[in-house]
């Protein structure tokens, strides 16, 4: 590692996500082939304010930047500073991600190979389990005279190094950091053994972080390659950036095809509910109207998805996330096609509804329309979001196989509800398998139609009794 010119780089910013957030401060330690060549630091600018808890964390506040350089203008003499150098720095992706933002803003392509002082102390220190900077200080008795400041922090790197070399000897450190400079897309807190394994296979993925938090979960055609964009980006999205700095295992699942993973990807994110995913997550109060004029209730009905009874299929319409949501959606179609809001549940009392008063209304609810005038056209009105019914006599077995790997596996859905696979082979899965039969749920919906009309020669339906 000392064998070759080093810059340890610290950088203070306005936030975490180096897309959003932008530098206020860098400190730059340069040694060459071991020997300490000068250093360097500057407030900057960042042309935004500073969130309040980030100016008590680090000390620099608004009026400190005002009149400080701006990225813009230090780049040119930065650029040529770092070029060449491996970028040390403690969690390196963070500064990394930064600066090759930065950079990229102006124009200037910005490249370093990349050393992390976390990973270099996770591997010297295995049997360590804290590797922030303050640990580390604590731990081999550094000194920082101003904790929080670039340039502070970048010596502290520096003088890390150092001890490193002298407690271990230069052997061991140089084998461990050219492992890491060869191996620069793993984050610091999993093993380097973590992606041995994974296949170029479909299937899903499970991040988890400290104590076995549920991070993420993810699908892939292929897993290999998925898994490895959410690290070997520039951690552009905070995401992304989150999910490298607080992952510490991962987990995988293969399927035999795109159906079975995005099945498996819907089920294990309601189950476990992971800190970053937004969609497909449980809501608690999804609903649907039930509307059948014939024989059910006279004004449409909402329903608790969970609770619907799947034989009302054909009279159901819409799925909501929220009640608030199927009342909005009901509203402005009682809008477009002139309603009656009394006739519709969504007001109460005795007529001329609000909306007769605006002349939407076409009077049902003070016997200008009759009732079942008005009925057919509520049918109308709904029947675009009709929740298509079961196209099957009974429940069907879906197997799906891949064309290359072989591997093939049975789903059995009935009415739109998903019921299990048939021969799961992954022990994982079955772990979080409770069966919940029979509840519908609309992002399953979705996915069984949209998967229904593709079937082919990987995807193939066998229709109870012809099975
Ligand atoms: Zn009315």
């Amino acid at each position: 590692m000392l064998d070759r010119p080093l810059v340890f780089v610290d950088l203070e910013t306005t936030g975490a996500t180096a897309h959003f957030d932008r530098i206020t401060e860098i400190g730059v330690v340069e040694v060459d082939r071991g020997k300490y060549a000068g250093e360097w630091s500057s407030l900057v600018n960042p042309q935004v304010r500073i969130p309040p808890n980030i100016q008590s964390l680090t000390g620099i506040n608004d009026a400190m930047v005002a009149d400080a350089p701006t990225f813009e203008e230090l780049a040119p003499d930065l650029i040529s500073r770092l070029e060449g150098k491996v970028l040390v720095a403690h969690n390196a992706r963070f500064d990394h991600g930064f600066l090759r933002n930065e950079f990229r803003r102006l124009g200037y392509q910005y490249t370093p190979k990349v050393l992390c002082t976390v990973k270099l102390s996770r591997r010297l220190y295995p049997h360590e389990r804290r590797h922030n900077l303050d640990s580390l200080i604590e731990r081999h008795g550094l000194s920082c005279d101003n904790r929080h400041r670039a340039l502070a922090d970048a010596r502290v790197l520096w003088e890390f190094t150092q001890h490193i070399y002298h407690e271990l000897g230069g052997e061991i450190v140089q084998e461990i950091a050219d492992k890491l400079l060869s191996d620069p897309a793993l984050p610091s807190g999993l093993p380097s053994d973590a992606m041995n394994g994974l296949p170029d296979a479909p299937g899903v993925y499970i991040f988890y972080g400290e104590n076995d938090v549920v991070l993420y979960v993810g699908k892939s055609a292929n897993l290999r390659t998925r898994v490895m964009s959410h690290f070997s980006g520039d951690h552009s999205t905070s995401k992304d950036m989150h999910i490298s700095r607080d992952i510490r295992r991962l987990d995988w699942v293969e399927t035999a095809g795109d159906f079975g993973a995005s099945i498996k990807e819907a089920q294990l994110v309601k189950r476990l509910a992971p800190m970053h995913n937004r969609r497909l997550r449980e809501t608690k109060e999804a609903c649907t109207y039930h509307w059948d004029p014939v024989d059910g209730p006279t004004v449409p009905r909402l329903l608790k998805a969970a609770d619907i009874d799947m034989s009302l299929l054909g009279h159901l319409y819409g799925t909501f996330r929220s009640r608030r949501a199927a009342r909005t959606a009901l509203k402005s179609l009682a809008d477009e096609y002139g309603l009656c809001l009394i006739l519709l549940g969504l007001e109460k009392g005795k007529g001329p509804c609000f909306a007769h008063q605006l002349r939407k209304c076409r009077g049902a609810c003070i016997g200008r329309e009759t009732i079942l005038n008005h009925a057919m056209r509520v049918s109308l009105a709904l029947s675009k979001l009709r929740i298509s019914p079961w196209p099957y006599q009974d429940k069907i077995t879906v197997r799906e196989r891949h064309p290359v790997t072989g591997r093939s596996e049975m789903h059995v859905i009935d009415r739109w509800c998903y019921l299990g696979a048939a021969n799961t082979q992954s022990d994982l899965f079955d772990q979080y398998e409770t069966r919940r039969e029979r509840s519908f749920d609309a992002d399953t919906y979705k996915l069984l139609k949209s998967a229904l009309k593709k079937s082919g020669k990987n995807l193939e339906i066998i229709e109870s009794g012809n099975s």
